[in-house]
């Protein structure tokens, strides 16, 4: 079995989020990482291997920092990985991108994250699934395969769903598709036997102009720190509604 991994690189979740000139992000003394909810498609990728046997390829679409999390990816258990050399900026782009290099490729499984924590659009993993014209199953808590047919779960409001489908198929993960105590890290030998596996590095065959056009970025606005009003003070209580906050 064929499996693709998709994985996006991210700021790390605990990073502090600022802007140079309102338009771009500052990435100085940020640390990246693996997407989280790529890190469950990447485990449950290396479960699938483990139990039924499978080449797994790890991909992303990015400049070169992001093959630190490519090379993490391999030392898990992946074992080929492909950068597409392109900075990512509009999610479209990165899915024609990522169809143009898989189309021909026969994946019998293509795993992404239900979203990238870094610009949260969740669109990736459904644009590619039309451009293929296969099946595709959003926030996806289980997966097993049994006699080539994949089962599956997706969380549904209130429940889940239960559904099957033939390969190929695309499957957004998130939490559930594996538990969080089970997600790999690298151990020594698969950071020694990484450096080994092959990392290739594709150009894009055309050059992607984006059609949105990015005006500037806002951060949120800061709230304002906690007034404390002595419980028998019950005049100011009234008067800071309705002079400050102007709820009343
Ligand atoms: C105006 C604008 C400016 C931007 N500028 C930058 C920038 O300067 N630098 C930068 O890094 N990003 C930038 N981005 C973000 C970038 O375009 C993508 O949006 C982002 O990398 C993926 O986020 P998403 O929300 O589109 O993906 P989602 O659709 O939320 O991602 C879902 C899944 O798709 C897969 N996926 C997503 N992105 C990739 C990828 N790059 N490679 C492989 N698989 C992927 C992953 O499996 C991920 O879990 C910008 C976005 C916008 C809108």
């Amino acid at each position: 079995m064929k499996i693709l991994v998709c994985i996006s690189h991210v700021p790390d979740t605990t990073s502090k989020i600022d802007f140079v000139d309102d338009r771009e992000f500052d990435t100085s003394g940020i640390s990246f990482v693996i997407n989280p909810y790529d890190e469950f498609g990447l485990t449950k990728s290396v479960f699938i291997k483990e139990n039924n046997g499978a080449n797994i390829t790890v991909l992303c679409v990015g400049d070169s920092s992001c093959e630190s999390s490519l090379r993490k990816a391999l030392a898990i258990g992946a074992d080929e990985a492909v950068r597409i050399d392109h900075i990512p900026k509009d999610s479209l782009n990165i899915a024609k991108l990522i169809y143009d290099y898989i189309k021909d490729k026969e994946y019998d499984l293509i795993i992404t994250g239900r979203e990238s924590i870094d610009y949260n659009s969740g669109v990736v993993p459904g644009l590619i699934s039309k451009m293929l014209n296969i099946p595709f199953v959003n926030a996806c808590i289980g997966l097993d395969i049994k006699d080539n047919v994949v089962h599956l779960k997706r969380e549904i409001d209130g429940g889940i769903e239960v559904l099957e489908s033939n390969f190929p198929i695309l499957i957004a993960g998130q939490k559930g598709l594996v538990e969080e105590k089970d997600l790999k890290i690298p151990s020594m030998r698969g950071i020694m036997m990484a450096r080994k596996k092959t990392l290739s590095v594709v150009k894009p065959e055309n050059d992607l102009q984006s059609s949105l056009k990015l005006n500037k970025y806002e951060k949120p606005i800061v709230k304002a720190s906690c007034k404390m009003v002595d419980s028998n003070n019950i005049e100011e209580l009234v008067e800071l509604l309705h002079r400050e906050a102007k709820v009343i």
